[in-house]
């Protein structure tokens, strides 16, 4: 099986490049070109080249426009790179009969109401980001691809920078944080939703009827504000020498930010976890796992 895995070096694209190791032969890709080949998902012609090149059979897209609060002011590129590109890899998978593996987000909910979100819910995203990522999950299904479309939430890896370990500098740094205390989302390791698409790309290639649009999240729920009381508690537990005495629960109305945030970000897993047998760990053991590499360091 040869598989062409996009964004490589992203927190999602990182732990791809492990995980989708044993399942073929994989050419992974970033933004810079190499030997002609070229993942720069600005650049939709010279996609459609690589792909049409490379003639995959699995193409994985963990690549995107994922600044936010930027997609507010920079609307033509996020729309370029979440939604044309996206269009592009879902026609090229389309005429290859290869299948696509694509990530979007919860942020393409409204966030109104406390009940988890199911993949039947009608979508309403509250800022442009969300709005690009929406076009590249209409455009995967518009062109027919076999496809399977994970939206995911709250995203983390051991490397590069995340919520946590920026509680952490700050914590070293102040005595009082604020954070946020309405927003509720599940805290989802790269390395969970890397190690899931594997399961469900062997799934779906023995039968394709399980291809779709599916909730990948981590069990449970909570809010950014308890989810820095969890950083913080493990921490001061495990001997981290930290300047913070206490934490602030603030409402999102005392954080403005260019892009507005949904404020309910659960996610209903029961059709991933039903239709491929699969069991998601509560969001604390993986944040913990995450927690021991940063603090072990
Ligand atoms: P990251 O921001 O860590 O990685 C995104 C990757 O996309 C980076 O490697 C980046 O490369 C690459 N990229 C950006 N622009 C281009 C481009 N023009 N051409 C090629 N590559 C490009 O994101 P995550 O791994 O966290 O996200 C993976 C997926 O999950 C995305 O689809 C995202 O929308 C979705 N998601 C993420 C959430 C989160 O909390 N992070 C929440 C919900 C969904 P470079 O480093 O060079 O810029």
């Amino acid at each position: 099986m040869k598989i062409l895995l996009l964004g490589k070096n992203g927190q999602v694209g990182w732990e791809l490049q492990r995980s989708l190791a044993p399942l073929g032969e994989l050419i992974a890709l970033d933004r810079n070109p190499v030997d002609g080949l070229t993942g720069d998902l600005s650049n939709p012609d010279e996609l459609r080249k690589t792909i049409r090149q490379i003639a995959p059979d699995v193409i994985v897209n963990a690549a995107a426009y994922t600044a936010v609060d930027k997609a507010e002011s920079e609307a033509e590129l996020a729309d370029r790179i979440n939604g044309q590109a996206t269009q592009v890899m879902a026609l090229e998978a389309a005429a290859l009969d290869a299948l696509l593996i694509h990530y979007s987000t919860d942020y393409v909910f409204s966030g109104a109401g406390i009940k988890p979100w199911q993949e039947t819910d009608s979508v309403s995203p509250v800022n442009h980001y969300g709005f690009s990522k929406l076009a590249g999950e209409q455009a995967i299904i518009a062109s027919g691809c076999k496809h399977l479309i994970f939206r995911t939430s709250w995203v983390y890896g051991a490397r590069g920078n995340n919520f946590a370990k920026t509680m952490l500098r700050l914590a070293r740094e102040r005595e009082t944080l604020n954070v946020i205390d309405d927003q509720i989302g599940a805290p989802t390791g790269a390395d969970l939703i890397a190690d899931v698409t594997v399961l469900t790309i062997r799934q779906v290639c023995s039968n394709p009827e399980l291809a779709g649009l599916y909730h990948l999240a981590a069990g449970g729920a909570v809010s950014w504000y308890d989810y820095a009381v969890h950083v913080i508690d493990f921490a001061k537990a495990n001997g981290g020498s930290l300047a913070v005495k206490a934490l602030q629960p603030i409402p999102t109305t005392a954080y403005p930010t260019p892009a507005a945030r949904p404020l309910n970000s659960r996610l209903d897993t029961f059709k991933l976890r039903n239709n491929f047998s699969l069991h998601l760990p509560d969001w604390q053991s993986g944040v913990t796992r995450m927690l021991r590499e940063v603090l072990d360091k």
